[in-house]
């Protein structure tokens, strides 16, 4: 299995996931024409793409899902709570349900619904089959429930959000509502926050972590890689870029 992104941050997200002859793009917050340079870096087209999979309607995952869905004729896969916020009502899309695997391909997936101030959020965690390997997407999380920590145990790779220090969001430019609102329990994870769900779960397995949806305005990598450094047994971590995202990296 393997994993790249065309970009991670609040300005825009899409993340690939490639297994044998099955590659699915989970969000597009880009447009067609952003999406399209982004993803000829990569050197693919749209056509390869098997299935979109959307975590949730918030327009740096979703907004450019229907265009890009539409003009390639590409199948997406959402919560209906999610399709119900971000679709014109005749858009129609294969139905996903927190914590029921499904079959995409090569791929199963798993939603794992998720606290988050949206319709029907839901994260994924991608298991091959035929040798039990398991990569976990996590952002656009308010805090870690006992639910994640139990669907994000023992992952072979695992991209995490990393999305604010709780100092610079409190000191930062936000006004007073959006700090509250990133900082809440319906927001999104802090360093600290994501620390403890990598010191919470069993990491033996853990051979790709990359930390991702990193605020432009309210936290810096410097401090990200100076929290992961605090932890032992862990892969040197990958830091997804807003602009640039990642490479493929191999689970
Ligand atoms: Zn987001
Ligand atoms: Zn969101």
């Amino acid at each position: 299995m393997q994993i790249a992104s065309l970009g991670s941050g609040s300005k825009g997200n899409a993340t690939l996931v490639k297994l044998d002859s099955t590659m699915v793009l989970v969000d597009c917050g880009f447009s067609l024409r952003q999406f399209k340079l982004r993803l000829e870096r990569l050197s693919l087209s749209p056509d390869s793409i098997d299935a979109i999979l959307v975590t949730h309607e918030h327009s740096d995952h979703s907004g450019g899902v229907a265009r890009l869905a539409s003009t390639y004729d590409i199948p997406i896969w959402s919560t209906r709570g999610t399709a119900r916020c971000a679709f014109d009502d005749d858009f129609a899309c294969h139905d996903l349900r927190g914590g029921q695997w499904v079959t995409i391909g090569h791929l199963e997936v798993l939603p794992v619904t998720v606290p988050h101030d949206a319709g029907e959020p839901v994260q994924f965690i991608f298991k091959d089959s035929k040798n039990g390997k398991k990569l976990g997407i996590l952002t656009d999380t308010g805090h870690i429930t006992s639910h994640i920590s139990d669907a994000y145990n023992e992952l072979d790779g695992l991209l995490l959000e990393f999305n604010y220090d709780e100092v610079m969001l409190e000191q930062g430019p936000y006004p007073f509502s959006l700090k509250q609102r990133v900082g809440g329990d319906l927001g999104h994870l802090s360093n600290s926050q994501s620390m403890s769900l990598l010191r919470q779960i069993n990491k033996t397995r853990l051979n790709c972590l990359i930390a991702a949806h990193i605020s432009e305005n309210n936290n810096c990598r410097n401090l990200v890689a100076e929290h992961l450094g605090q932890l032992n047994g862990i892969p040197e971590p990958v830091l997804a870029d807003q602009e640039t995202g990642f490479g493929w990296i191999a689970i």
